[in-house]
């Protein structure tokens, strides 16, 4: 029987710990942690994940301030925006939503954040000090997902992981803290050779791709760990029929409703093989926001160390 790795749950429990950690500190007569949101344009994505993080700020006491930029808005009156808040002695951590819209250049954005506040862990310090092993602030979803498996008692010590992807914010974050965790980790992508013979030789299988169940079950080594971080929205039946064969209810509610999430590994035939699998939704989407959480904390946290 596979193990269902419950993102839902694991993410409450960081949640919770998070707030345990903001009420000690209101104890001890410091002020709540604050996280300054910033959301550039009117995507609807961007406005339901921004939507997100604020209610997470309210359920565990972290103070949240949100700044709505239209998305006319100059790279200057950005990146002024940026340095005020790096200035701000209130603010702990500053979260600027991607993607930006066309036109701003994200990564001199990002270059422009005060590196003790990136909440997302993507400047380039930050990147840096996950390279050399050191504390700093790591991205989101990587970092929670990590801890998930722990919790869950997964081994990684000695095993063999496969990363699918290596994107700045998945990837190659992911790969690295599983080597700081001791497994033996290759890095696969879109010109690798053969990836379904490579994903059979992983004891752990992180995918984080994009492309909506690309990772089939007879590409899982038999007892394997998946963690499927991919979130995609299908909409074509003709692709669901292909890739839902072992998922009828997905391609049931893809026919009534004419859209569907999934991950980028065909669930359905991966659980039949793999020992334990995170679905999705309710796997590792719900663990991002929790990381977002307790990077605020350790931001407010380190803040008051140095001073
Ligand atoms: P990205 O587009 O930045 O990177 C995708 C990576 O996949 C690239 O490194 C590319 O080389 C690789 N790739 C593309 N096609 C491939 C193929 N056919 N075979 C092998 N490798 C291939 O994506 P990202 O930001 O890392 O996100 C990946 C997925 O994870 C997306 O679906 C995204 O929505 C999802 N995501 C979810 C969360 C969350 O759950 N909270 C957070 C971040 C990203």
């Amino acid at each position: 029987m596979v193990l269902m790795l419950d993102g839902k749950t694991h993410a409450e429990r960081m949640l919770a710990d998070v707030q345990a950690g903001v009420e000690g500190r209101c104890a001890r007569g410091l002020r709540a942690p604050c996280l300054a949101v910033v959301l550039v344009g009117d995507d609807p994505a961007s406005q339901v994940y921004v939507r997100g993080k604020i209610a997470a700020c309210a359920r565990t006491g972290i103070r949240s301030l949100e700044h709505r930029l239209p998305a006319d808005t100059a790279q200057d009156r950005l990146e002024a925006l940026i340095a005020e808040l790096n200035q701000d002695p209130e603010v702990d951590g500053i979260l600027v939503q991607l993607p930006l819209p066309a036109g701003l250049d994200a990564k001199r954005v990002l270059l422009g954040l005060d590196p003790a506040k990136d909440v997302d862990g993507l400047h380039p310090t930050n990147q840096g000090l996950l390279l050399a092993g050191q504390r700093g602030l790591r991205p989101c979803t990587p970092s929670a997902c990590i801890s998930m498996l722990k919790a869950y008692g997964i081994p990684l010590r000695g095993q063999r992981a496969v990363v699918l992807g290596r994107s700045e914010l998945v990837g190659k974050p992911i790969s690295l803290m599983l080597l700081e965790e001791h497994a033996t980790v290759t890095i696969a992508h879109s010109r690798t050779r053969d990836l379904p013979a490579l994903c059979r030789e992983a004891d752990l299988l992180v995918v984080a791709v994009g492309r909506p169940g690309l990772v089939e079950g007879s590409w899982i080594k038999p007892g394997a760990t998946v963690v499927d971080v991919g979130i995609n929205r299908v909409e074509q039946l003709e692709l669901g029929e292909r890739i839902f064969q072992a998922d009828p209810r997905k391609l049931e509610l893809l026919r009534s409703k004419g859209h569907v999430l999934c991950g980028d590994v065909r669930f359905g035939e991966a659980a039949a093989v793999a020992g334990a699998i995170t679905p999705v939704p309710g796997g590792v989407g719900l663990l991002t926001i929790a990381g977002l959480m307790a990077n605020t904390l350790q931001a407010a946290e380190a803040r008051e160390a140095r001073s």
